[in-house]
This record gives C-alpha cells, sequence and structure tokens, in this order.
C-alpha cells in the first residue's frame, strides 16, 4: 500500500470490513467509514490517487490475460436499490481501461434464463481470463429476491448457498479472484436517494415504483442478506460488508479492495516472446 494510504487506513480495507459473524447487519452503521481515519476531502484525494494504482495493475491482468494466463478478478456487487452499484461502476471501475472489463448486470430472468438453472447465465458471463469482471447484481439475487418473495420453493432456495459455495470454489479454482462486496445504505439515505430520483428529471429514470415495495420488505430482506453471509463467506471467496451512505468511502473501500486482489496475484509485465535486440536492429534498418 503507497504511503499516503496506509496513513489514512488504521486498518486495511480488506480487514477492516470482511464479514464477521459477530458484528450483524442489523447492526452496521451504513454511516460508517470502517478502518478509515481521514475525512471526505481525503477520501477524495486518495481516491483518485489509488485509482491510478487500480488501473496500472488492471493493466497487468490484462497484459498477462494477453499474454495466455486465464486468472481473472471478479467483483460481485449485491445492494439494495439506491445502495450504489451503479456509481460503483461508473467511479471505481471507471478508472480502468474499458477494454479489460468484462461488466454484466442481472436483472430477472428472462423467459430463457427461466427455463435454465439459475447459475446458467452466471456462466456465460463470467470474466475471460485477464479481465475484471464486474457484476451488478449476481447470482446472490437467487437466494435474496427470491427468498424474499418465495419466487421458488424454499427447498430449493435453501439448497442453493451449498450450490453456490461449491460453484465459487471451482471459480477460484480456474483462477478466478472474487470480490464479493454486500453494500448497505440505511433506510433513510435510501429514502432521500429515492426522493431524488422523483425531483429531478435527469433521475427519474432510475425510478422504479416496486423500488418503495421492496424498501418496505427491508426486514425480509435484512435477514436474507444476513442468512447470504453467513452461508456463504468463506476463506477462499469471503464477503466484504461496505456502509455505502457515504458514497466516497464505499467508493474508496472498494478500490482498495480490487487493488489488494490484483496485488495478490503478484503480476509482473509478461517478458517479450522475440528477441528484444533483433528487433531494435531490425526497426533502425526498416
Ligand atoms: P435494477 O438493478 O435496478 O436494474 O433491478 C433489477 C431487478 O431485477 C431487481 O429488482 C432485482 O431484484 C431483480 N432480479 C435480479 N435477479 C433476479 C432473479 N434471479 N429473480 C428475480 N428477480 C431478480
Ligand atoms: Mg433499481
Amino acid at each position: 500500500m503507497a504511503d499516503d494510504a496506509r496513513g489514512f487506513w488504521k486498518t486495511p480495507a480488506a480487514l477492516a470490513v470482511r464479514a464477521n459473524p459477530d458484528q450483524p447487519v442489523a447492526e452496521l452503521e451504513c454511516n460508517g467509514t470502517p478502518g478509515f481515519v481521514g475525512d471526505k476531502a481525503d477520501g477524495l484525494r486518495l481516491f483518485e490517487e489509488r485509482g491510478a494504482v487500480l488501473s496500472s495493475l488492471q493493466e497487468k491482468l490484462y497484459a498477462n490475460g494477453r499474454s495466455g494466463d486465464r486468472r481473472s478478478v471478479l467483483l460481485v456487487l449485491q445492494g439494495m436499490d439506491t445502495a450504489g452499484k451503479g456509481g460503483m461502476v461508473r467511479h471505481v471501475i471507471g478508472h480502468v481501461d474499458p477494454q479489460g472489463v468484462d461488466h454484466a448486470a442481472f436483472g430477472v430472468p428472462t423467459a430463457e434464463e427461466k427455463r435454465h438453472h439459475f447459475l446458467w447465465r452466471i456462466n456465460r458471463a463470467l470474466p475471460r481470463g485477464g479481465q475484471l469482471g464486474v457484476f451488478d447484481r449476481s447470482h446472490y439475487e437467487d437466494v435474496l429476491v427470491v427468498r424474499v418473495h418465495d419466487l421458488v420453493p424454499e427447498e430449493i432456495w435453501t439448497g442453493r448457498y451449498d450450490e453456490i459455495n461449491q460453484f465459487e470454489k471451482e471459480l477460484v479454482l480456474a483462477g478466478t479472484t472474487l470480490v464479493k462486496v454486500a453494500m448497505f445504505v440505511s433506510l433513510d439515505e435510501q429514502k432521500s436517494r429515492l426522493r431524488e430520483r422523483l425531483e429531478r428529471r435527469d433521475k427519474y429514470w432510475k425510478y422504479n415504483p416496486s423500488d418503495v415495495d421492496e424498501r418496505q420488505l427491508w426486514p425480509a430482506y435484512q435477514e436474507a442478506y444476513q442468512a447470504m453471509l453467513d452461508k456463504t463467506s468463506t476463506d477462499y471467496a469471503p464477503w466484504y460488508v461496505v456502509p455505502c451512505d457515504r458514497k466516497w468511502y464505499s467508493r474508496i473501500a472498494v478500490t482498495e479492495l480490487l487493488i489488494d486482489a490484483l496485488e495478490k496475484l503478484d503480476l509482473d509485465w509478461p517478458t517479450a516472446t522475440f528477441d528484444i535486440d533483433a528487433e531494435k536492429r531490425r526497426l533502425a534498418e526498416s
């Protein structure tokens, strides 16, 4: 970690927000800034600095992918409406070269998707080697919205936690590092973000009347999120629980989680597959 970043994180983000069974979702302070000791101005400055670091690491991942490395990183974003998933993509992933990003958003399954196993559409969207994958919602909807709304019988969704763990274990073995981020916004902050969507012409498109229905189911969602964290935060694919009332914080936290994941790959620039001196000579003579 750069000196500046180290100074502002009294606990590294990957430790500060890692899902902890002793800290239930119901007690989470959504306007907190776990691990971070600076203020908003510090956070915004650091965001640009660390975004550049993220960009350079991602370029290395991409370069290695081009040279045949099968490894990839997959950011999974889960959160209620207005938690800031779209902004996370736009601003955090916005720091990196779009060529190296495999982005997928998962909405209500299409008729075709419904005919398949719930992991079918997920499998088709996995990042290729060298790519930074981003899931805006994910297979976890199949134990969240599906559980809250009884979209399939209980005996089916209860089995999905184990299925997901097995699926993710295989993904990790195949070379994908999962960075799973559960984004939490408080009910008050959600209300004000939804109100803004109703007050601004440029935000109507983000508003969906069903967001208010979902909001009223918050206790059921909280229970479903808690079960998800309890059952699917594993040592090979842990969950990170990120408070999102302060967007500047959630964005620097996720930037650090991605930097951490990429640094652990210990990437170097791919070596030349040609004779450098011979090529320099050829070029000079050309
Ligand atoms: P948005 O992310 O605002 O575009 O909304 C997407 C909607 O699709 C959300 O209401 C999700 O809960 C819903 N959704 C995503 N995956 C599923 C699923 N597997 N089953 C049912 N609804 C889903
Ligand atoms: Mg929405």
